[in-house]
């Protein structure tokens, strides 16, 4: 007999309590990170689903046959979506992150090249790709983007070479929404024999609704893999994305068999082994329950609150949308067109929206390898729930421009000049010798960053990670994060 240490009702209690204090998951006042499709049947199906699989082990689909019959139908439903033919197979996978990982090392098993394989991608491309190359020893090639988020296929043409072991284009891209040119890129590639993945992981279950596209999936030649999330557009509770890969060759080779030990035959598609069968279940459940016509007409509600909040962005005096977003995201930066008296600070605006009850997402101003500058922005992503909420939201918007409208953004540089002593040599020191885990917590007291829980503020962070060498940044970053789930002390 176990005498349990707490009584269920209790630990419940203190997880509602817990989860209080999170960002609203539902309501469209988060406008990164979640998705909600606005319709309770689909959270709801979702939620049983997961309980009927629950117990379930995503390791072994010959043991537990349920999840080969969910991942058939998803990944047919996915190919189909995605202009795909018998020609192309699939994989479900954890997210995003593990996509598209997994689409650069099949491609780093497949380089029949010398040397170290290269990854070559637009500098819009998801730091996934960063993530991938760094683990799967890649070089990285990063091309310049243009002024409005989208890559340059002649560029990126010219960058292709015998070491090329992937080339990457997005559908959006993340930071912009901006439509890379994906059959330019694809073409190129396809004549001199390199891969090409389309990152589709944000737009593979919207931009197939979208009007007016030009042709960005499977059906077009070239493109030898694409990855869709269905935890984004799919509605889908997070932990599943699809990758799908024309033909069955290059697709195996995503797989790590092993009977080279004295255990169970290994044999694992993706990057883990034991697995949960819950977002997958949730997925096949919410992709039977919409339909094809069901995306398409969440589609259309993302399109239509898209299309508002872009013109509602353009009668801001100030602020001006970057390029030509395709798809249910932008990105805001200051309108350079008008005076500086008249300018609107991203950043600034992006603290204002959330005292105004909305959290947008700040994204640091970047130099690119040709030394062109992006500008800082603020990034939206709108989902379906948005359009009952627009007149709000469209209200914050206005509100916020109006309380900062004038105010300069946050000079990077003056933060660093205002930062002086010790502190200011850890701060601009590119050798590495003193980034330990004390030293950081040193500086990130110092620069009032260590109490835990965000600052009331996000422009100061955002200014200083535009301010500090990268090695810097990232250093103290980890820190700060890792720190979060360090366990108290025992008393
Ligand atoms: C979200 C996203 C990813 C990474 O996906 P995760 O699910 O967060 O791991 C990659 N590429 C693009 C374009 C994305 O939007």
């Amino acid at each position: 007999m176990i005498e349990f240490a707490a009584n269920p009702e209790d630990i419940l209690q203190e997880l509602a309590a817990l989860r209080a204090a999170d960002a609203p998951t539902h309501g469209g006042q988060v406008l990164s990170y979640v998705y909600d499709s606005g319709l309770e049947a689909v959270d709801k199906l979702a939620a049983a689903a997961m309980l009927a699989v629950q117990p379930l082990n995503g390791l072994d689909p010959t043991t537990f046959t349920s999840i080969a019959a969910m991942e058939r139908d998803v990944l047919g439903f996915m190919r189909t979506l995605l202009g795909g033919d018998g020609d192309v197979v699939g994989t479900v996978t954890s997210g995003g992150t593990e996509s598209c990982m997994l689409a650069v090392r099949t491609a780093r098993e497949n380089f029949k090249g010398t040397g170290t394989p290269r990854l070559l991608a637009p500098a819009s491309v998801h730091a996934a790709f960063h993530k991938a190359a760094h683990y799967f020893g890649l070089a990285l090639d990063l091309v310049p983007v243009g002024a409005d988020g989208l890559a340059d296929a002649a560029a990126m043409e010219a960058a292709m070479g015998p070491d090329t072991a992937l080339v990457v284009v997005s559908a959006p891209s993340y930071p912009h929404a901006a439509l890379d040119p994906v059959a330019a890129v694809a073409a190129a590639a396809q004549s001199r024999g390199i891969d090409c993945h389309v990152d589709a992981c944000i737009g593979g279950l919207v931009l197939p609704f979208w009007p007016g596209l030009p042709s960005w999936d499977l059906s077009v030649p070239g493109v030898t893999s694409i990855a869709a999330d269905l935890h984004k557009y799919g509605y889908a509770p997070k932990g599943i994305s699809v990758l799908l890969t024309r033909g069955r060759d290059r697709q195996r080779s995503q797989y790590f068999a092993a009977t080279s030990w004295p255990g169970y035959p290994v044999v694992n598609p993706t990057l883990l082994g034991s697995k949960s069968a819950a977002p997958l279940a949730a997925a096949w459940a919410i992709t039977k329950l919409l339909g094809t016509a069901g995306f398409a007409g969440l589609a259309a509600s993302c399109l239509r609150a898209t299309t508002a909040l872009l013109e509602a962005v353009g009668q801001i005096e100030g602020l001006a949308v970057v390029g030509n977003p395709t798809g249910p995201l932008f990105a805001v930066a200051a309108d350079t067109s008008v005076p500086a008296g008249r300018r609107i600070d991203p950043h600034h605006w992006a603290d204002r929206l959330k005292a105004h009850g909305f959290t947008a997402q700040l994204q640091p101003a970047f130099t690119q390898a040709d030394g062109s500058t992006l500008p800082r922005t603020t990034h939206l992503t709108i989902t379906p729930v948005t359009e009952s909420r627009l007149a709000e939201l469209i209200e914050a918007m206005n509100q916020a421009g109006d309380d900062v409208r004038g105010v300069p953004g946050i000079e990077p540089r003056q933060l660093l000049d205002a930062i002086e002593g010790p502190m200011a040599a850890l701060l601009s020191d590119g050798s590495g010798a003193l980034r330990d885990s004390e030293t950081a917590r040193l500086v990130l007291a110092g620069l009032g960053l260590a109490g835990g829980g965000l600052p009331e503020a996000m422009a100061p962070v955002l200014a200083l990670v535009e301010a500090l060498p990268r090695p810097v940044s990232e250093w103290l970053l980890t820190e700060l994060l890792a720190a979060l789930v360090e366990p108290a002390e025992s008393p």
